[in-house]
């Protein structure tokens, strides 16, 4: 707690949340030449080396700023669960105390890590295990990318996709996103290809208007799950303020705007209210002319949730009738089975374990 306490009123920035301006910015203030911003935009962003005592190169003059002007964080990991298919989820503590999961996935010569952007989230989509708590806080920029140096330093190795699906709508905390996004994209730094980096979202339409102005170096996933407006807007309360028809504008200017980029649609099945055949046609009719892949992600019942997984030949006929029509679509079992799997679900449980210890 007094941990927590001197972190908050230490308001010196975290050298890991340091775009390449703010590092060339830090090196002007310290008196010493642009060119060592570089420097240690390739020892942070591109070795993973963040501790600028082990950059010798760096000027001594510069060090010692750094000692009084920036600090370093490692995010404590709480809980670190890995599955018999090697997914591996992490539970982190913030410097506040405050904790987000993150997921790594390794598939065929690729290592994804799902990324948290904010602690809670306030969208509600009913589900989701995150959203039964609300919205805590958004994650900084430094918080955000925290969870990307834990994984490196803990694996051993640096991940090869990012995905931000993780706890929070990342729209709903667009700066800290956008910095984020841009960081792990430039060129100098971690260079991760704009394909490699997927940013998902519930259905934001104002801020996906916002991307697209921004050009923001990524690519886009967007969580549709239903083809009618009453049904999202049951499952999803979002759908209320942006409904389908807004939403696929968005989308499609976004198409528009990057030539033939692909929208990735995530499409979570719910045994009896969005698995049907009917639901299936509709879906190829809103997405007509639209180049996408489609994951169809079986819903996975958590304690309390109110519905049902959908029967296996459900998922069938639903991804048949897709594929007919000529859509890639892929169903996508939820990695980790035999740990917490769903998001949120870490968390969940340790929160749980503690309440019984205090009982004890
Ligand atoms: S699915 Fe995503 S946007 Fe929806 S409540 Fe959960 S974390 Fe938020």
């Amino acid at each position: 707690m007094q941990n927590n306490l001197k972190n908050t009123l230490d308001h010196r920035p975290y050298l890991t949340g340091m775009n390449a301006q703010a590092l060339l910015n830090l090196c002007r203030d310290a008196g010493v030449k642009d060119v060592h911003a570089e420097t240690l935009n390739a020892y942070i962003f591109r070795r993973g080396i963040t501790d600028w005592h082990a950059m010798p190169e760096l000027p001594q003059q510069l060090r010692n700023y750094l000692d009084q002007h920036a600090r370093l964080f490692e995010p404590k990991i709480i809980a670190n669960q890995q599955a018999s298919d090697g997914t591996r989820k992490i539970l982190l503590s913030m410097p506040d105390g405050k904790e987000v999961e993150s997921v790594l996935i390794p598939a065929s010569g690729r290592l994804t890590q799902c990324v948290s952007t904010q602690v809670g989230c306030a969208i509600g989509c009913k589900f989701c295990l995150t959203a039964t708590a609300g919205l805590t806080r958004n994650l900084s920029t430094a918080e955000i990318m925290s969870q990307v140096f834990t994984a490196r330093h803990l694996i051993g190795q640096p991940v090869t996709n990012l995905v931000l699906m993780g706890m929070g709508e990342p729209l709903h905390n667009y700066d800290a996103v956008a910095d984020f996004v841009r960081m792990v994209t430039d060129a100098k730094g971690m260079a991760f290809s704009p394909r490699r980096v997927t940013l998902s979202t519930a259905g934001l339409v104002p801020a996906i208007y916002r991307m697209i102005e921004d050009e923001l170096p990524c690519s886009l996933a967007v969580s549709l799950n239903a083809t009618t407006d009453e049904v999202r807007s049951h499952i999803m309360p979002i759908n209320q303020k942006y409904p389908i028809a807004e939403l696929l504008d968005a989308m499609r200017a976004y198409v528009d705007k990057h030539g033939r980029k692909r929208i990735l649609i995530e499409y979570i099945l719910l045994g009896g209210i969005n698995d049907s055949l009917d639901d299936a046609k509709r879906l190829i009719q809103l997405l007509d002319g639209m180049e996408t892949t489609i994951n169809l992600l079986p819903f996975n019942p958590f304690q309390g949730s109110e519905w049902q997984r959908p029967e296996r030949s459900h998922v069938e006929a639903f991804r048949a009738e897709l594929k007919q029509a000529g859509f890639i679509a892929v169903v996508r079992e939820s990695r980790g089975r035999d740990i917490s799997a769903a998001c949120g679900q870490l968390k969940t449980e340790v929160v749980a374990r503690r309440k019984l210890a205090a009982k004890l």
